[in-house]
């Protein structure tokens, strides 16, 4: 009787080893799957399959060891293409993921906060675009059969034209009432122009999300976003209590993010603030108020003056260990602060890769990232004197965007939980912040498995390495 030939595997290039005292957790990144493995075996098993590719003779894997090892995408067949199943993956979440209108009802602002990259025009929507904006909205919902539509109020601070959310949420409502598909709404605000019955507005625009901003504690925050001249309601009108009263009342009937923007100067504030929105009950209310953590940055060509009080990815790592210490439960933490989201490979993109999504400028113009707007350069598609489109210079671009085809991310091992990370970046051609981005994962990664297994990593020192993250293509040594 002849032997059956000996087969032979490849470790991925996406696995992952952490070690938690004795025993070895084992990650793919591409699948999603994790094994923890107890002893000094498992854990010469674990380093060599998490090093660069390699065949592995699977005679040598226990055979109750193998078919997990199969499974959960550690061990494929040796001409798998690793790369072209997570762009495959990329090309179906854009037609996928779900619809987002984006309407920035106006590029005017009460507040003058001094890291504010907006160009304050006198740009606005107005009840003279709905009409345009419901036709866009219906072909575009025609074209992709989608059932859903959420819109996202957004600005300036886009209460200042509220009469405008009005007359456009009742317009899309209608539309999607029309069309049989679902509606949802959210909104971003610095919390200091709201209707007196907030949640009237909420229930009747459907809101499901509201995002307030806060720079720090009352004296950080009122000094950073001062109003301007002649925008205030009185001489002693503190924005910092505007937003307070607002969230009181929002937390009764729609989630909350607090968004503290965080820098040099009021990164001091955090532990007092996180105790201010503890004693205020924000964290028991009958709605999730989620902290979420931002650094201000130069996130826009136009912010460049940012980087001397920008927090670094390592000053910012240490914030985001501090205030999960500080925040009741992990899971009122945004997303990349918290270890308790298990990380997944990405099935969604963001809104501005989204195929059915985008933002519509106060001055008309089609963008696909909401902080573009008003870059007079950056528009999809430019608004004519007579309301008719035309086509923008970057369309082609955001169209072709791929990050498996990206120098660095096609070799990167976070390919498939990142997928390139913000696209906008790669645009700009913006090196720094997209280093940022690997930081972020050496960092991030090996906490948010570990916590899937009850521990928590020693969040500053762990992480994994470059040399982990960047691994040779060429196919190792056999095991
Ligand atoms: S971590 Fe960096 S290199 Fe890797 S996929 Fe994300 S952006 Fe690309
Ligand atoms: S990830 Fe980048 S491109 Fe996408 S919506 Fe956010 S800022 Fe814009």
């Amino acid at each position: 009787m002849t032997k059956p030939p000996r087969e032979t595997l490849r470790s991925s290039r996406y696995n992952f080893l952490v070690p938690i005292g004795d025993d070895s957790i084992l990650y793919n990144a591409g699948s999603g799957a994790s094994i923890r493995l107890a002893g000094q075996d498992a854990r010469e098993l674990a380093r060599l399959l998490c090093g660069p590719p390699r065949n592995v003779a699977a005679g040598i894997i226990p055979r109750s060891l193998l078919g997990g090892l199969r499974r959960g995408g550690f061990l494929v067949e040796r001409e798998f293409d690793d790369l072209g199943a997570i762009r495959e993956r990329y090309w179906l979440a854009r037609g996928r993921t779900p619809m987002v209108l984006t309407l920035t009802t106006t590029q005017d602002c009460n507040l003058g906060c001094y890291y504010c990259y907006e160009s304050r025009s006198n740009d606005a929507l107005a009840a003279r675009d709905i009409p345009g904006i419901v036709d866009w909205t219906r072909g575009r919902l025609a074209a992709s059969g989608r059932d859903s539509l959420h819109v996202d109020w957004y600005g300036g601070e886009p209460l200042l034209n509220i009469g405008f959310i009005e007359a456009a949420s009742i317009a899309l409502q209608a539309l999607c009432e029309e069309l049989k598909v679902s509606y949802s709404a959210s909104v971003i605000s610095n919390g200091t122009c709201w209707p007196e019955d907030a949640a009237a507005f909420i229930r009747e625009h459907r809101i499901r999300q509201v995002q307030i901003s806060f720079d720090g504690l009352k004296v950080n925050h009122d000094k950073r976003r001062r109003y301007r001249k002649g925008r205030a309601s009185g001489p002693s009108v503190s924005s910092f209590d505007r937003a307070v009263e607002v969230v009181d009342k929002l937390l009764e009937v729609v989630r909350v993010d607090l968004r503290f923007n965080s820098d040099r100067g009021n990164q001091g504030d955090l532990e007092g603030f996180i105790d201010f929105c503890r004693l205020r009950g924000w964290f028991d209310r009958p709605f999730l108020c989620v902290f979420q953590l931002a650094r201000i940055s130069d996130f826009s060509e136009r912010a460049g003056f940012l980087s001397r009080t920008k927090l670094s990815e390592d000053e910012f790592e240490t914030l985001r260990a501090r205030a999960r210490r500080l925040v009741p439960d992990e899971a009122t933490l945004d997303e990349t602060t918290t270890r308790s989201i298990y990380p997944l490979p990405r099935t969604s993109v963001c809104a501005a890769l989204a195929n059915d999504s985008i933002v519509i400028g106060a001055d008309g113009n089609h963008y696909r990232c909401g902080l573009q707007v008003g870059e007079k350069n950056r528009p999809v598609a430019f608004r004519g004197a007579g309301r008719e489109m035309s086509p923008g210079p970057d369309a082609g671009w955001w169209d072709a965007f791929d990050p498996t085809l990206q120098p660095n991310c096609s070799r990167c091992s976070f390919l498939p939980v990142c997928w390139g990370g913000c696209p906008k970046k790669h645009l700009e051609g913006d090196h720094g912040s997209l280093h940022e981005q690997s930081l972020y994962w050496r960092k991030a990664l090996p906490q948010k498995i570990a916590w899937q297994f009850g521990v928590a990593l020693d969040e500053i020192t762990f992480s994994f390495s470059e040399a982990e993250q960047f691994r040779s293509a060429e196919i190792g040594s056999e095991a």
